[in-house]
C-alpha cells in the first residue's frame, strides 16, 4: 500500500507505550535492523484485567506486572526509556518526554486510556476508577478501611453508610469488582470482626443501560446478573448517576448513602490525538487508516484503546487487550515491510471472544459461537488469564494464589498499605471526610 520512507542509516523506531500494544510491537521488531526506543512513564508492562483481583486483595501488585526491561532485555535493538511524554514535534519528528527530544524515523504511540467522567471531572475525587497499580492498592485501602472504620463505628447509621459500596458501569470492570467484592465481604471478611457482620455488607452495582455487559450476548447478560444477585449483589439497570459526594452516589432524586464508590463506567484515551493535532473522535481516539497510521502521517501509527480503528463490520473495535496485541504485532510487520519497501495487507482483527468472571467460581464467556456459563466458563477464565500473564514467576504465583482463595476461601493480600503508623488516623478518615475537605485536596 503505503511506499517506504528513503532512510540512508539504521531506522529509529520510537514506540510510546509498554501496554500491551506497544509491547506487542517492540516484541514483533525483534531481529529486525532498526534501533527502538520503548518509552514508558512506568518501569512496568501492566496486566490490566486483573487490576480488580488488587482491589479486592486477591492478588499483590508485583503477580499482575512485570519490569520492562526484564521483558525485552534479551532484544538486542530496544533501549528502554523511564519517562512521561508530553508532545509530538512531528516537524523535526521528535518525541518529547522530560525536557528530552527523542528523534524517530517511525512514530507508534501505543499509550493507552484513562477514566472519563462525562464531563463531571469532580466525580473523580469521590469515585475513583480502576487503570493504575496506584489505583488498585489505593481502592483496596479504601474497601479495607470501611470495614476496620465500620468495626469502630458506634453509629448504626453510619456503620450502615461503610459497608455500603457503589460501584457505577455494569461492564466487565464493574461485573467483576461487585461479584468480588460480595465474596471478600461473605467469605474472607466473614468472621475476622466482633462487632459487624461483614455478610451484611450491601453492594450495589448501578448500570445506565438495561443490561450488563453490554458487549456480550444478552442471554450471557442475563447470567451474569442472576450470578451477581446469588452473591447478595443489588443491581440496578437503567439508573443514572447524576451526582457523587464522600457520603451518597445521586441516582436522580434517589439517595445512596455510602463511603465507597468505584467508578468503572467509561474511558477516554490517552492524548496522543492532542500531541499530534490530528482528528480524534468524542473520547480522544485517533482516527487512523487501514493500516493503523494517521491519515497525512504515514510514518506515525497509533495503536490499542488511543486508535479508532474499524472492524470490518464498519463499527470502532473495542477497547480490548487482543485488539491491542493484534495491532502492535501488525504494526511490526508493516514496519518490517516497509522498511524493505514492500506492500502491505490492511490490518484485521480477529476476535477470539471475551469473558468476564462472577466471584470464585462462576463467569461467562463467548468464543465465536460457543457461549459459557458457570465453573467451566470459570475454568477457562482462570486458564487464559494465566496463561496471558507475563513471565513463569507470575504465572506460578497466581495460580498459586488463586488455587489457595479457592480452597481455603482467604484473600492473602488484605493489606492496607499507603498509611504509616502515625497517619492511621488521618487517613483511615478517608472513607468519611467531608466534601469541602476532600474538595480542597486533604487525600
Ligand atoms: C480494570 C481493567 C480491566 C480490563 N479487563 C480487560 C479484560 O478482561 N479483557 C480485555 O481484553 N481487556 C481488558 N481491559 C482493557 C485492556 O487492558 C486495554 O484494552 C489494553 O490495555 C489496551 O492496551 P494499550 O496498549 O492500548 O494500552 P495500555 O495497556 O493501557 O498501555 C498503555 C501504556 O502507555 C503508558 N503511557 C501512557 N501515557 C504515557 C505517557 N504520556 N508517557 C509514557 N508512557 C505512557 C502506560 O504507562 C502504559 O504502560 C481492561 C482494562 C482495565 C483498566
Amino acid at each position: 500500500m503505503k511506499k517506504s520512507i528513503p532512510i540512508a542509516r539504521i531506522p529509529r523506531v520510537v514506540i510510546v507505550g509498554a501496554g500491551f500494544g506497544g509491547l506487542s510491537a517492540a516484541k514483533g521488531l525483534a531481529g529486525a535492523a532498526c534501533e527502538i526506543t520503548l518509552i514508558d512513564r512506568h518501569n512496568y508492562h501492566l496486566f490490566q484485567p486483573l487490576l480488580y483481583q488488587i482491589a479486592t486483595a486477591g492478588l499483590s501488585p508485583a503477580d499482575i506486572a512485570a519490569p520492562i526491561r526484564g521483558i525485552v532485555g534479551a532484544q538486542r535493538n530496544i533501549t528502554v526509556a523511564l519517562a512521561a511524554v508530553s508532545g509530538v514535534d512531528t516537524v523535526r519528528s521528535e518525541v518529547i518526554a522530560e525536557g528530552r527530544r527523542i528523534s524517530y524515523d517511525f512514530l507508534v504511540l501505543a499509550t493507552g486510556a484513562q477514566h472519563a467522567y462525562f464531563g463531571h471531572d469532580d466525580w473523580a475525587f469521590y469515585a475513583p476508577g480502576l487503570k493504575t497499580i496506584d489505583d488498585a492498592t489505593y481502592l483496596r485501602r479504601r474497601i479495607l478501611l470501611a470495614f476496620e472504620r465500620a468495626e469502630a463505628e458506634p453509629d448504626p447509621i453510619e456503620r450502615r453508610r461503610l459497608l455500603t459500596f457503589v460501584i457505577v458501569g455494569g461492564g466487565p470492570t464493574g461485573v467483576e469488582m461487585a461479584g468480588a467484592i460480595a465474596e471478600l465481604a461473605n467469605r474472607a471478611l466473614a468472621s475476622d470482626f466482633h462487632n459487624i457482620d461483614p455478610r451484611s455488607t450491601r453492594v450495589i452495582l448501578v448500570e445506565a443501560g438495561q443490561r450488563l455487559l453490554k458487549t456480550f450476548d444478552p442471554s450471557l447478560s442475563v447470567l451474569a446478573l442472576q450470578s451477581l444477585q446469588q452473591l447478595g449483589v443489588e443491581v440496578r439497570l437503567g439508573a443514572v448517576v447524576t451526582g457523587c459526594s464522600c457520603a451518597a452516589v445521586f441516582l436522580g432524586d434517589e439517595r445512596i448513602e455510602t463511603r465507597t464508590i468505584m467508578w468503572a463506567a467509561g474511558v477516554k484515551a490517552s492524548p496522543a490525538g492532542a500531541w499530534l493535532g490530528v482528528d480524534a473522535d468524542r473520547v480522544g481516539r485517533v482516527r487512523v487508516g487501514a493500516d493503523l497510521s494517521v491519515p497525512g502521517h504515514p510514518n506515525i501509527f497509533v495503536i490499542g484503546d488511543t486508535a479508532l480503528a474499524m472492524g470490518v463490520d464498519g463499527e470502532p473495535l473495542p477497547g480490548v487487550a487482543p485488539v491491542a496485541k493484534q495491532q502492535g504485532k501488525y504494526v511490526a510487520d508493516v514496519l518490517r515491510a516497509r522498511m524493505k519497501a514492500r506492500p502491505t495487507e490492511p490490518f484485521r482483527y480477529r476476535n477470539n471472544g471475551s469473558m468476564a468472571t462472577i466471584g470464585r467460581k462462576s463467569a461467562v464467556a463467548e468464543l465465536g459461537g460457543i457461549k459459557l456459563s458457570g465453573f467451566s466458563a470459570w475454568l477457562l477464565w482462570c486458564l487464559v488469564h494465566v496463561y496471558f500473564l507475563i513471565g513463569f514467576r507470575n504465572r506460578f504465583s497466581v495460580a498459586l494464589n488463586w488455587s489457595w482463595n479457592y480452597i481455603t476461601f482467604q484473600r492473602g493480600s488484605r493489606l492496607i498499605t499507603g498509611i504509616s503508623g502515625s497517619r492511621i488516623e488521618d487517613v483511615t478518615r478517608e472513607n468519611t471526610i467531608d466534601d469541602s475537605t476532600r474538595l480542597q485536596g486533604a487525600i
